[in-house]
């Protein structure tokens, strides 16, 4: 659709491109990127004609662009650009009919009844028939650039290129407007060459990339390309590191601003309070900790600093517990947006509290455990979730500094010594008769205080796996106890 090659150009005594080759499939979102002055504007500036080819071609749907007269052009290319020319004093509709003219026939070149279908659609997709009579002048920036894409879609071309044209509109505005875009290209095959800056909103809605820098082009290619973050941090010069969205497979990036970050002074000991009432325990810490967990609320990996233990009858009616535990912590003015929140029908006084130090790392383990609805997770036996007390609520704090990988080998580590707790205590699954390894509603949590030297593992071949497994088999073993205890007594 857009082919590009041996391209040399520029500006007259300095060329940007020294060759270069590039092509655009029809049908295709294709974006190109770069820091600023990598040569984006210049080279799109050499498909629009606006800048004169030093040597080699560009073709547009087969054509060598120079052979286009300006009208033939305009009924192939619709351009969007930052300096749109436009007579302010036009109205809306005014403007948006400018976008028919290449398909104006006849002497006088008057709008038919084709030419006004489209435009009445074209304002429509983007929100601008209720402004349709105010002059452009008269109307915000975001209302602009939409007023200024329906005339370009009004042209009904089969390649639309974009200079930024997310450029000044609020989040919503940006989401609508590629939203938009995306339909056209898919349900009318239009293809679409746009400068774009923003790497994860490029990541969403390209078919294909390009990555300029220096006049070069580095990567072409689809997304996956934004997983090369070495590459990334050598062209844009910033730390980034490659993060994930949790319902778009394409790759998101996530950017570490350059300045110090002041590091949390407060040793591990004096960092946290705990707070025990009977309906709930409520340790907070004075800096967020990086979690991972299942919590009811605060769940996946993240940033906090509230984790909450509420006890609840054990004939509770679960239907919405989300919402109860933000309910009750609204109640105790505990920030469920910065918290992980659990439920036990355990006492709350039986709960296990360990502060304990293995070479030189602290942790703190707090366990509430039942084991009511004891449950072995190999068994083919299909066990029912009972009304009984069943659940161990395992909270576990580490001041270290865990990679993502070791967060989840802390999770592991954790998890494998509360089945071995278990194990050794012979709790057993009442439905297989089989030693239990764990309970059917079972919580964890592993928080990080991200201190010191970088931990890549946390499994059970190292020290702080093994520490991570000790201290989590012995504060569940005690908690199993104590309950077992109550059980009996009763
Ligand atoms: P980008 O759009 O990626 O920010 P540009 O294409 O605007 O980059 O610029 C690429 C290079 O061309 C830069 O080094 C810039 O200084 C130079 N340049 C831009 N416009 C002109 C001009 N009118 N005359 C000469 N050099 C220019």
């Amino acid at each position: 659709m857009i082919t590009v090659n041996n391209l040399v150009g520029g500006y007259s005594n300095s060329p940007i491109f020294h060759g270069i080759n590039l092509e655009i499939h029809q049908g295709e979102f294709f974006a190109l990127l770069g820091p600023n002055g990598s040569g984006k504007t210049t080279l799109f500036k050499l498909i629009t004609g606006q800048l004169p080819i030093i040597k080699g071609d560009i073709f547009l749907s087969g054509k060598e662009i120079s052979t286009l007269s300006k009208l033939e052009k305009a009924k192939k290319v619709a351009v969007l650009t930052q300096e749109a020319q436009v007579s302010f004093d036009f109205t809306v509709e005014e403007i948006v009919s400018l976008g028919r003219y290449p398909h104006q026939k006849g002497l006088f070149k008057q709008l038919s009844r084709v030419d006004w279908n489209v435009i009445e659609e074209v304002m429509e997709i983007t929100n601008i028939s209720q402004f349709r009579k105010i002059p452009f002048r008269m109307i915000s920036g975001g209302e602009k650039q939409r007023v200024l894409l329906a005339k370009a879609l009004a042209q009904e071309p089969e390649i639309l290129l974009l200079d930024e044209p997310t450029n000044h509109l609020d989040v919503k505005h940006t989401f609508q407007m590629l939203d938009l875009l995306k339909e056209r290209q898919q349900s009318m095959g239009l293809t679409i060459f746009s400068i774009l800056h923003d790497l994860n909103v490029a990541s969403q809605y390209a078919d294909r990339i390009a990555m300029l820098h220096k006049g070069c082009l580095l990567e072409v290619g689809d997304v996956d390309n934004f997983r090369k973050t070495d590459l990334l941090k050598k062209v844009y010069e910033v730390d980034i590191k490659l993060g994930s969205h949790p319902t778009i497979s394409k790759p998101q990036l996530l950017m570490t601003p350059g300045y110090h970050q002041a590091e949390p002074c407060t040793r591990f000991e004096n960092s946290f309070q705990i707070h025990q009432t009977k309906e709930y325990i409520h340790i907070q810490f004075d800096h967020p900790l990086r979690t991972i967990s299942n919590g009811v609320i605060g769940d996946g990996v993240q940033w906090l600093r509230h984790f909450c233990n509420f006890y609840v009858d054990k004939n509770y009616n679960c239907s919405a517990p989300d919402r109860d535990l933000r309910n009750w912590m609204t109640k105790y003015a505990i920030p469920y947006e910065q918290a992980v929140g659990m439920m036990t029908a355990v006492q709350l006084k039986d709960v296990v509290i360990r502060h304990e130090e293995f070479e030189g790392i602290q942790m703190l383990a707090v366990v509430t455990a039942g084991t009511g609805n004891a449950v072995d997770i190999s068994s083919r036996t299909h066990s029912k979730v009972s009304q009984s007390v069943g659940t161990i609520n395992t909270m576990l704090f580490i001041d270290s500094h865990f990679t993502d990988g070791a967060l989840v080998n802390g999770f592991m580590s954790a998890t494998e010594a509360k089945s071995k707790a278990l194990l050794d205590m012979n709790i057993k699954d009442p439905h297989s008769n089989t030693i239990a390894t764990g309970t059917s509603t079972d919580s964890l949590l592993v928080g990080l205080t991200q201190q010191g030297e970088k931990t890549p593992s946390a499994g059970s071949g190292t020290t702080v796996g093994k520490a991570i497994g000790q201290i989590v088999y012995e504060a569940t073993k005690e908690a199993i106890q104590k309950y077992l205890q109550r059980v009996q007594t009763k």
